[in-house]
């Protein structure tokens, strides 16, 4: 039995005892008549808080969904990805070698990647010592030693 349907039998009762309630009928029969329908309000009143609290958990249950499912696809993504390190003190996120292709390997930041954001380097500029990349949201900015410019031919 749904919520409304129940609700509907406990109106019909509480309908019944008014009228006996109304009557003039044994006094033991009206007090007890009241007494019932003290005992209907009460039901009715829970079953209208059972209901809000059935609202808020469905509710609750559709967002802990939303967030496994995000769990779920950020685990995936985390999987395809590695730490690796360009040079010492220089960590950058990247796909698995697998998975990716030199000619068009992405860097992620790390501490972005920490965050559960996707957030790319950037090339800004390359000189003797090396070039210079900053990360797109939290403009952390990363040296490679290993890449230098070259002393032109
Ligand atoms: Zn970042």
């Amino acid at each position: 039995m749904d919520i409304s349907a129940t609700l509907a039998a406990i109106s019909t009762t509480k309908e019944f005892a008014s009228l006996i309630i109304g009557r003039k009928v044994d006094s033991a029969v009206t007090e007890k008549a009241i007494e019932l329908q003290g005992s209907i309000i009460t039901l009715q009143t829970g079953i209208l808080e059972m209901q809000a609290q059935i609202q808020s958990l469905t509710q609750e249950k559709l967002d802990l969904e939303e967030s496994l499912k995000e769990a779920m696809t950020w685990k995936s993504e985390d999987e395809k990805h590695e730490l690796v390190t360009l040079a010492k003190g220089v960590h950058v996120i990247r796909a698995k070698e697998n998975q990716s292709n030199s000619q068009s390997e992405v860097w992620y930041c790390q501490s972005c990647w920490e965050k559960k954001i996707k957030s790319t380097f950037q090339y800004v500029t390359q000189d003797y010592g090396g070039t210079h990349y900053s990360c797109s949201t939290c403009k952390t900015k990363i040296y490679d030693h290993s890449d230098t410019a070259s002393f032109g031919l």
